[in-house]
C-alpha cells in the first residue's frame, strides 16, 4: 500500500493514482476513510487533465461495489456444458497447477497452439512480452476491432497518429476540424482544449454523420454519409492542389512529394522512387539516397542537395531513359478527376460546401502562418531561426477508421494535413514521444513458420510493421502462419492483428485448431466482435468426436461480462484501485507535446476476495513455465512479482531501458535510461504517480526532421535510428505489394486468388472505393447506413454494473431522422425493426434531427445478454437495450466462400459498414427487445445488488 498524504477534509486522507474508467488515464485523487473510499476526484497537479474529472472517473468508487465482481478463481462444473455458466470455485494453486500444466505441454510440442488476445488494456509491453517469452505468435489486443487503420494509415504516412501517439494543437490552431470522432479516446484532455480554443475564438468545424458530444459544440456540423470520408478528403486535396493553397516550402523539404518515382511500366521498378547510386544510402533501412528533378539545372540531382529547387509537378526523362514524375505530379493526377462534385454525389456534401472547407482550410493556414522565435536544426544541418506553424488542427478516430475502407481513407487525410504544411508543428498536428517512428517503423514480425518452435521464445514480438512482402508471416504456400491470418496476404499490415476473427478461424480449424484460448477484459461473445449469436455458437460447438472445437478457454476479468459464461477457467482480476500498473513508454505512454510521460497505478485499496491482477497472473505464470526472460540460469524465479518485475526488468541485460522512464538509476537520479532503481514506484507514488519529461524548446517541434530531438531519441533508445521521418506521400511500402501482386519482382508473391485483391487495394495513392460490404449489399434494400458510438458516460461494457452511470444510459434507442421515420411510418418511441442482409433485431427508436437522414446510429455496447454483469434478469440492459453487432456480418460471401469483413490492407474490422432497413414492429409483438438469450446464471462469488450501495453518495454507508 502507498503512502498517503493528509486530506483537506476532515479525517479523510489522499493517495493519487491512475483512472481507469476509460483508456484515458487521468490523475485521480481517491479520498479515504481508512480502507473504504469516499470519493474520486481529478488530480490538479497532473499534466494530462489538470484536476478535471468525468462522470466515469468519479464513479469508479461504484466499480468497487459492483455486484458483478468475480472474486474467486472458477472452473467450470464437472459435466456442466460451457455457456450454461455454471461454476466451482477453486483456489489459485488449483488455477496455477492446472494452466501451468497445460500450458507447458502446448509450449513443448506446439507453441501456436496457445492464443492470447486481449481487449482495451494498458500493459500490451507486458502480454507481448509474455507471447513473444512461450513462443506463440498468437498474440494481439483489440486494435484490430478498434481502430488500426487510424494508427497504421496514419504511421505509415507521418509517422504518428492521433490520440496517445498525437494530437491537434489547439493552443495555437485557428481552425478546428474534427471528422468521424465520437466521445471517447483521448475524453478529459479534448475537453479541456476544446473549451479553451473555443474560449480564444477559434473556429470548430465537425464532419460526422451524428451531432452528439464535441460535435454538438461545434460552430458548424457538416453531415456526411458514413464511410464516404475518403471521397470528401480527396476532394479537398483536389482543390487545395487546384488553387495552390499548399505549402510548397513544407512538402518539398519534409515530404517525398518532390521524390521521383520511375514510371516505366516495363520495369521491376515501376512505381518505386528512383534512387541516386551514385549518393550514399547513409541508412541501408531507410535510405535516402533518393532524386529531385531541378528546376534550374534541368537534371535530376540528390534530394536535399543545396540551392536545388525540386519541380513538384512535370514529368520528365533521366539520363538513362527512365521516365519519372515527382510524387506531387501523380496525387494530381490522382485527384484530378475527384472534384467536389463527384464527392458530393457521394458524401451528401453540397460540392459549394466542400469548396468552401477547403478554402478555408488553405487560407486560414496561409495567411495565420506562426512563427515561434525557437531555433532549430533540421536533418539535413540547416540552421532555422524560427519554427513555422500553420493553425489548422485535425482530429479523427472509430468514425474513419471502422471501415474496409478505412486505411487509405486516412492516407488521405495525413496527406490533406501535410499538403497544409501542417504536421509537427505549432497550430497544426504535434506528436507525443516516442512518435514520430520511422516509416515503417523497424519493429517486424516474424516471418517464417519456422520462427515458432518449441520451448524457443519468439525471436521477435509477435506483432510488427511490415515494409513489404518479405516482412509477412506466411508460409511456403503463401498461407497464413497465425491464427487471425495476420501478416498474410490477406492483410498484410494487420499491426494490430484481428481480435474478432480469432473465434471464428479457432472454430474452424483455419489454418489450424489451437488448443487453448486465453482472453483478457476481451468480450468477445458480445460486443468486441461481429456477428455476435454465431461467435456465442462457436465457443459452444462441438467437433464430431463430442470435443469442443475450441478445448479449452480462460477468460480473465474483473465483472461478469458475457463471455465468462463460455469459460472453461476464470481467473478474477482486481480493479484499477486494487494494483499495481505502469503506462509505459514500452507500450502506450500518456506523453504530451512538450515531452515524454509515463505513469502509474498504485494499490489504494486491497483486493477483494481473492482477486489477483492479471500483471501477477502472467510473472507467476512465466516463472512457473520458466520462461527465459523471467527466469535465472540456476533455473529459479527472477522476479518476486509484477512490482519487482517492473523495477528490475530491463529490455536487454544493462540496457538501462525498463517499463518506466523516472527515476532510475540506483539513486533515482536519472531519466529516461539508467539502472533499476529499487525506490522507483515510491518515487512515482511520491509525485502523482506521473513522470514527465521536458525537452528542451529547440527539441518540440519538426521532430520527424529535427537533428537535435533525433539524436537525443537515439541515446535514450526511444528511436533504433536519428534519420529523418520523411512524410510518404507516395508510398513505396504499398507499390512494393502491389508490384509482387503484379508478379513484377522476385521474391513473395500472393496465391492466385489473391492477387487481384493485393493488387487494388496496395494503391501508393490514397483512392476513394466503397467499402467490401457496401459494394456487395444491395442498396434499394437496405438503404440506411447503421453505427455506434461510445457514450461520454460508459467505456466499451464495462459501466453498465456501475450503479450510478446507469442512471444514466440503462438502455438504448435507435436514433432516426425524423424524415427517415416518417417514411418507415415510425413514430418517437416505437418499437422498430431494424434489418441487415445477415441479421436483425427489435428496439425501441428515438426521432432525433441531430442524425443525417441516410443513417440510423445507436450507442455501444449498452445492450447487455440477460443475467450479465450482473444485472437482473429483467433489467432494463437487456430488455429494452439491444446490440447493434447482431447485425453486423463477421464474413461476407466471396468467390469460393467467405472472407472476414476487414479492411484488405490492416484487417480493421468493418463493423461501421453495415446497410439496414428498419419498420415497425407488429402491434402484437412484445415490447422488448429480440434476440434474447437464456438468462445467465450468477458466478459464484458474485452478490446481489445492494440498494444501499446503489444509493451510496457521499458519507457513509448506511448501516455499516
Ligand atoms: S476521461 Fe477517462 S481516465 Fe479521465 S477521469 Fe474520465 S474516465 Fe477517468
Amino acid at each position: 500500500m502507498t503512502p498517503s498524504a493528509a486530506g483537506p477534509d476532515g479525517g479523510l486522507h489522499v493517495r493519487t493514482t491512475t483512472c481507469y474508467m476509460c483508456a484515458c488515464r487521468c490523475g485521480i485523487r481517491v479520498h479515504l476513510d481508512g480502507e473504504r473510499i469516499r470519493y474520486i476526484d481529478g488530480n490538479p497537479n497532473h499534466p494530462l487533465n489538470k484536476g478535471v474529472i468525468c462522470a466515469k472517473g468519479a464513479s469508479g468508487i461504484m466499480k468497487q461495489h459492483s455486484p458483478a465482481r468475480l472474486t474467486q478463481p472458477l472452473r467450470r462444473k464437472a459435466g456442466a456444458e460451457r455457456g450454461a455458466g455454471e461454476f466451482e470455485a477453486i483456489s489459485w494453486d488449483e488455477a496455477f497447477g492446472m494452466l501451468t500444466e497445460r500450458l507447458a505441454r502446448i509450449r513443448a510440442t506446439d507453441p501456436k497452439k496457445f492464443a492470447l488476445f486481449t481487449g482495451r488494456d494498458q500493459m500490451q509491453a507486458l502480454t507481448g512480452l509474455f507471447a513473444r517469452q512461450f513462443g506463440t505468435p498468437n498474440y494481439a489486443a483489440h486494435g484490430g476491432f478498434c481502430s488500426v487503420n487510424m494508427a497504421a494509415g496514419m504511421i505509415y504516412t507521418i509517422g504518428g497518429s492521433f490520440w496517445e501517439f498525437g494530437g491537434p494543437d489547439l493552443d495555437r490552431a485557428k481552425l478546428f476540424v474534427m471528422i468521424g470522432t465520437a466521445e471517447d479516446h483521448h475524453s478529459n484532455p479534448l475537453k479541456i482544449a476544446i473549451a479553451k480554443f473555443k474560449r480564444d475564438g477559434g473556429r470548430f468545424v465537425s464532419i460526422n454523420p451524428i451531432r452528439t458530444g464535441y460535435s454538438a459544440i461545434a460552430d458548424e456540423w457538416v453531415p456526411i454519409k458514413p464511410g464516404t470520408d475518403g471521397a470528401l478528403l480527396l476532394a479537398i486535396i483536389h482543390e487545395l492542389l487546384a488553387t495552390g493553397l499548399y505549402d510548397r516550402e513544407f512538402l518539398v523539404r519534409y515530404s517525398n512529394a518532390g521524390q521521383l518515382v520511375n514510371c516505366d511500366e516495363s520495369s521491376a521498378d515501376f512505381g518505386l522512387l528512383v534512387a541516386d547510386v551514385e549518393s550514399p544510402e547513409v541508412n541501408p533501412t531507410y535510405p535516402r539516397n533518393k532524386l529531385w528533378w531541378d528546376r534550374l539545372s534541368q537534371r535530376a540531382v540528390a534530394t536535399h542537395t543545396p540551392d536545388a529547387d525540386p519541380s513538384l509537378f512535370g514529368a520528365f526523362t533521366l539520363s538513362d531513359g527512365t521516365p519519372v514524375k515527382p510524387a506531387l505530379q501523380l496525387l494530381d493526377e490522382r485527384v484530378k478527376d475527384c472534384t467536389p462534385e463527384w464527392a458530393a454525389s457521394i458524401t451528401g456534401i453540397p460540392a459549394a460546401t466542400i469548396r468552401r472547407l477547403a478554402h478555408e482550410m488553405g487560407i486560414t493556414a496561409r495567411d495565420h502562418r506562426i512563427e515561434l522565435p525557437i531555433a532549430w536544426t533540421d536533418s539535413w544541418g540547416v540552421e532555422h531561426e524560427t519554427v513555422t506553424g500553420r493553425p489548422v488542427a485535425f482530429h479523427a478516430m472509430r468514425g474513419l477508421a471502422a471501415h474496409s475502407n478505412g486505411f487509405q481513407t486516412i492516407r488521405a487525410l495525413a496527406i490533406l494535413m501535410s499538403l497544409l504544411g501542417t504536421i509537427d508543428r505549432p497550430g497544426g498536428f504535434r506528436h507525443r514521444p516516442p512518435f514520430p517512428r520511422a516509416i515503417p517503423p523497424s519493429a517486424k514480425a516474424p516471418h517464417s513458420p519456422a520462427q515458432v518452435q518449441p520451448n524457443t521464445p519468439l525471436g521477435s514480438l509477435a506483432l510488427g510493421w511490415p515494409a513489404g512482402p518479405e516482412d509477412l508471416f506466411v508460409d511456403d504456400d503463401g498461407r497464413p502462419v497465425r491464427i487471425d491470418k495476420g501478416f498474410s496476404w490477406l492483410y498484410p499490415l494487420s499491426v494490430h492483428g484481428l481480435m474478432h476473427d480469432v473465434v471464428t478461424n479457432a472454430w474452424r480449424g483455419d489454418p489450424y485448431r489451437i488448443d487453448t484460448l486465453m482472453i483478457f477484459m476481451a468480450n468477445l461473445a458480445w460486443n468486441s466482435t461481429m456477428n455476435t449469436t454465431e461467435i456465442r455458437r462457436m465457443l459452444n460447438d462441438k467437433d464430431a468426436e463430442g470435443e469442443y472445437r475450441i478445448p479449452f478457454i480462460v477468460v480473465c476479468d474483473t465483472f461478469q461480462s458475457e463471455t465468462v459464461a463460455f469459460a472453461d477457467l476464470v481467473l478474477p482480476d482486481t480493479t484499477y484501485l486494487e494494483r499495481h500498473d505502469v503506462m509505459s513508454m514500452l507500450d502506450r505512454p500518456i506523453s504530451e507535446y512538450d515531452g515524454p510521460v509515463d505513469s502509474v497505478r498504485v494499490p489504494v485499496v486491497p483486493p477483494l476476495g481473492e482477486c489477483k491482477p492479471f500483471q501477477e497472473v502472467l510473472i507467476e505464470l512465466a516463472s512457473r513455465l520458466k520462461l527465459p526472460a523471467f527466469t535465472r540460469a540456476d533455473g529459479t524465479r527472477k522476479f518476486r512479482d509484477y512490482p519487482d518485475f517492473i523495477i528490475n526488468y530491463e529490455t536487454e541485460p544493462g540496457s538501462g531501458i525498463g517499463f518506466l522512464s523516472g527515476w532510475r538509476g540506483p539513486r533515482g537520479d536519472q531519466f529516461m535510461k539508467g539502472a533499476p532503481n529499487p525506490d522507483q514506484w515510491k518515487r512515482y507514488a511520491d509525485n502523482d504517480c506521473v513522470f514527465h519529461y521536458e525537452l528542451p524548446p529547440s527539441y518540440r517541434y519538426m521532430r520527424n526532421w529535427n537533428k537535435g530531438y533525433m539524436e537525443w531519441a537515439q541515446r535514450v533508445r526511444l528511436r533504433r535510428f536519428d534519420d529523418p521521418v520523411l512524410i510518404q506521400i507516395w508510398s513505396e511500402v504499398m507499390q512494393r505489394f502491389r508490384l509482387a501482386a503484379q508478379g513484377k519482382r522476385p521474391g513473395r508473391q500472393p496465391p492466385p486468388e489473391l492477387r487481384a485483391r493485393v493488387e487494388r487495394h496496395f494503391d501508393p495513392l490514397p483512392f476513394y472505393a466503397e467499402s467490401l460490404e457496401v459494394a456487395i449489399t444491395d442498396g434499394e434494400r437496405y438503404p440506411l447506413a447503421a453505427v455506434t458510438q461510445r457514450p461520454m458516460a460508459m467505456y466499451h461494457a464495462w459501466d453498465s454494473q456501475n450503479a450510478w452511470l446507469r442512471q444514466i444510459h440503462a438502455h438504448n434507442y435507435l436514433f432516426v431522422n425524423p424524415k427517415t421515420a416518417r417514411e418507415a411510418g415510425i413514430g418517437d418511441d416505437a418499437w422498430i425493426w431494424v434489418e441487415s442482409p445477415w441479421g436483425r433485431v427489435r428496439c425501441q427508436a428515438r426521432l432525433s434531427e441531430a442524425v443525417e437522414p441516410s443513417t440510423v446510429w445507436t450507442w455501444n455496447a449498452i445492450g447487455k445478454a440477460s443475467g450479465a454483469w450482473r444485472l437482473s434478469a429483467d433489467a432494463n440492459e437487456s430488455q429494452r437495450g439491444f446490440l447493434l453487432n447482431h447485425l453486423i456480418a463477421g464474413e461476407l460471401p466471396c468467390e469460393g466462400g467467405t472472407i472476414s469483413n476487414s479492411d484488405p490492407i490492416t484487417g480493421q474490422a468493418g463493423w461501421y459498414d453495415v446497410r439496414v432497413r428498419i419498420y415497425p414492429a407488429a402491434p402484437d409483438e412484445p415490447a422488448t427487445t429480440w434476440p434474447e438469450f437464456a438468462s445467465m446464471l450468477p458466478a459464484p462469488g458474485t452478490h446481489a445488488p445492494r440498494r444501499r450501495w446503489q444509493a451510496f453518495f457521499r458519507g457513509r454507508v448506511e448501516g455499516e
